[in-house]
């Protein structure tokens, strides 16, 4: 059901919109067809910005990106200077913080991207495969259930819009979108309108795509009277989009709980559905024995990884690319 922005007779919980939005868009139904979807992550270079959803378009090479590892590959690492051939002492590679540096040699070596060895005393490593161009079109989702209470919108699309980090920035809402809303955001943030009950989604307007491989422009801190800023070089740019999108593979959306109450049965897409609010809950924030309609009971288990496999690329478990298992992950 949908209503006018300002008089929704029942709290449209954004939560629960996200949640919904996502089941929907998962497996077929988003941009690109296949899309793997992600909540809640840092959509910034210097800011402070986090985007509600991220639609990950896979790339040319997305096959051998999902055959390295489920879980994101750490940023230090695919940077650092080590290649797929001669194995490198990991100090000699690595340019940054030494305990970043190997926080991300030890992550890569556990999570299958890197193999290590052992000579004389020291690691050296080495790329299991070459870092693949695995992913294509990059989306930001701002869910605004309702445009009666637009809080601090306009500029977080303004913000992304001139940044230009993601090739598309949509704004989802329940609400009816009139000629003023969308004269109030930036014409390049496409708009839908999506009933988190019916699962009907309408494309009031199509997002224009971002230069994503030009500099931008990012608001870095916004006072009453004054806005700082900061340039943002492509090559910048092109980092920092490979993290949003690592961090998009490792983390998918299904990240919340399920409360440990009777009134919680997830539905097919694993929403945590409560029968006694007609809606999916927070569980860290609306559940527990405060809550009038909790019944204590064992939290169900919900294999929200099988759902990710079956209904988005990502692969839970590849055979792996290890040339040998040598059981040097243990060293430092
Ligand atoms: S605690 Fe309340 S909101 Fe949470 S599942 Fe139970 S009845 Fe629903």
């Amino acid at each position: 059901m949908l209503f006018p922005a300002g008089v929704l007779p029942f709290p449209v919980r954004e939560f629960a919109f996200e949640l919904a939005l996502c089941a929907h868009l998962e497996g077929g139904e988003g941009p690109g067809g296949d899309a793997l979807l992600s909540r809640q992550l840092g959509a910034h270079v210097h800011g402070r910005r986090v985007v509600d959803v991220l639609a990950v378009d896979p790339g040319p090479e997305f096959a051998e990106r999902a055959a390295i590892t489920p879980e994101r590959i750490p940023t230090a690492a695919v940077e650092a200077d080590v290649g797929p051939g001669r194995a490198r002492y990991w100090k000699d590679a690595f340019d940054c913080h030494p305990e970043r540096a190997e926080r991300a040699k030890d992550l890569a070596v556990e999570r299958g991207f890197f193999e290590a060895e052992r000579r004389g005393g020291r690691t050296y490593v080495r790329q299991v495969a070459r870092y693949p161009d695995w992913f294509g079109s990059l989306v930001a989702i701002e869910n605004k259930p309702d445009l009666g209470r637009p809080g601090d919108l306009e500029m977080q699309l303004r913000t992304d819009v001139s940044l230009g980090l993601v090739d598309e920035v949509v704004l989802a809402t329940a609400s009816h979108v009139t000629r003023a809303h969308l004269n109030r955001i930036p014409d390049e943030v496409g708009v839908w309108r999506f009933d988190p009950e019916t699962g009907e989604r309408e494309v009031i307007r199509d997002a224009t795509p971002l230069a994503v491989d030009d500099p931008g422009v990012e608001v870095v801190e916004s006072y009453p009277g004054r806005t700082d800023v900061r340039v943002v070089g492509s090559e910048e740019k092109q980092r920092a989009r490979r993290r949003l999108a690592e961090r998009a593979y490792g983390k998918g959306w299904r990240t919340f709980d399920y409360p440990a109450c009777a009134q919680c049965s997830p539905d097919d897409d694993g929403l945590p559905q409560c029968a006694w609010k007609g809606r999916s809950v927070r569980a860290s924030d609306e559940c527990g024995t405060s809550c009038a309609g909790y019944e204590e009971s064992e939290a169900v288990a919900v294999d929200t990884d099988s759902l990710r496999a079956e209904r988005s690329p990502w692969e839970p478990e590849p055979a792996g690319r290890k040339r040998q298992q040598s059981g040097l992950d243990r060293f430092g």
